[in-house]
């Protein structure tokens, strides 16, 4: 259930409904917008009696939500959620971009790639220091180790960074280090995860699992909400399909519907989207032709020796020529970089 209130409710008004919605044994969750603040009452509606929120003097009206997800949805926020990560915006004007190694492998290779990126203009850096490999003897990354290193890169450029959490049991480490958690695709929909990084105030990239419908994002990201982290920015890598002239299909027709049907950030990766460096500039333009909130690059200064996705990263001097390239796309659809 949604409650829009008048414009111009006070704090012990918004307190007296949000007491009320608890009363029926539903969790109020509130949106102040830039005209008027919505409650969204989250639970079983039918235990909520309507009329007598609506004899509130200061409510204006009270309707029942009828999609499954509710706190992602438009519905509930009209205006678009822009995530605050240390002063970088993502989810306004300016286009954000996250680049970095996709392991962090030892310290010249982060920094190196972290001071590249930075002059490049990437506002973000990226590294994984627990890496979901599909191989048990694969490398697996370097875990506190490279969270360190992670936080020294961070400290020497100023950027700040989004690294991975694969596991509930992660998540107070990976916090005490990282700017954003990182949702992989494999986990989706590992619903303790999800409730776990929720009850953190720590913003989280959830990204699109391999074989995840539209709905199953959203509820994914509703799971995070729900536990009272409203600061989620979703991310389209490529979904698995017949085609096999690239690793993923990046499916960037989920960009524009996503921008419709919610009010969260959404980025793309053209890395994992495509696994082929010489697609991730073309890729990446076309994310932010259709109005993509940002991109997440992975970058290395040798990618023939990368311990992960060489094949997919960029050398420095290819995403500088990216970021170039992306200006004037981001300008023509009333963006800047
Ligand atoms: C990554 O960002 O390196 C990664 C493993 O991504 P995904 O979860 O999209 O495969
Ligand atoms: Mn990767």
């Amino acid at each position: 259930m949604i409650v829009v209130l008048k414009p111009k409710t006070s704090e012990k008004e918004i307190k007296q409904v949000t007491d009320k919605i608890k009363k029926f044994g539903l969790t109020p969750h509130i949106s102040r917008g830039v005209e008027r603040t919505i409650i969204g009452a989250v639970g079983d509606e039918r235990l909520m009696n309507q009329n007598q929120v609506l004899a509130m003097p200061y409510v204006e009206k009270v309707m029942p939500i009828l999609k499954p997800y509710k706190l992602v949805s438009r519905e509930f926020r009209k205006e678009n959620t822009i995530v605050d990560v240390r002063g970088v915006k993502i989810g306004g004007k300016k286009v954000v971009v996250m680049a970095g190694p996709c392991s962090v492998e030892s310290r010249v290779q982060l920094m190196t790639t972290a001071k590249a990126v930075k002059v490049a203009g990437a506002t973000i850096l990226r590294g994984g220091a627990y890496k979901p490999r599909t191989s048990p003897y694969a490398f697996q990354g370097m875990e506190e180790e490279g969270l360190k290193l992670l936080a020294e890169a961070r400290k020497a450029t100023g950027l700040p960074i989004i690294t991975e959490v694969m596991s509930e049991l992660d998540v107070d480490i990976v916090g005490d280090y990282t700017d954003i958690f990182q949702i992989g695709a494999r986990n989706m929909q590992n619903f303790k995860l999800l409730k776990r990084v929720g009850k953190t105030k720590i913003p989280v990239l959830l990204k699109r699992g391999l074989s995840a419908t539209l709905m199953e994002l959203l509820m994914s990201a509703e799971y995070v909400m729900a536990e009272g982290n409203h600061n989620v920015i979703l991310c389209e890598r490529g979904i698995r399909t017949f085609c096999d002239h690239t690793r993923n299909t990046l499916d960037l027709n989920i960009v524009p519907v996503l921008k419709k049907l919610t009010h969260l950030p959404v980025i793309v990766d053209p890395s994992h989207g495509t696994g082929k460096a010489d697609l991730v500039n073309p890729m990446s333009r076309a994310g932010i032709a259709c109005g993509a909130d940002g991109l997440i690059i992975e970058v290395h200064p040798n990618p023939v020796e990368a311990v992960s996705d060489g094949d997919q990263s960029l050398l420095p001097k290819d995403f500088a020529k990216l970021m170039k390239d992306i200006k004037p796309i981001a300008q023509a659809v009333g963006r800047t970089i």
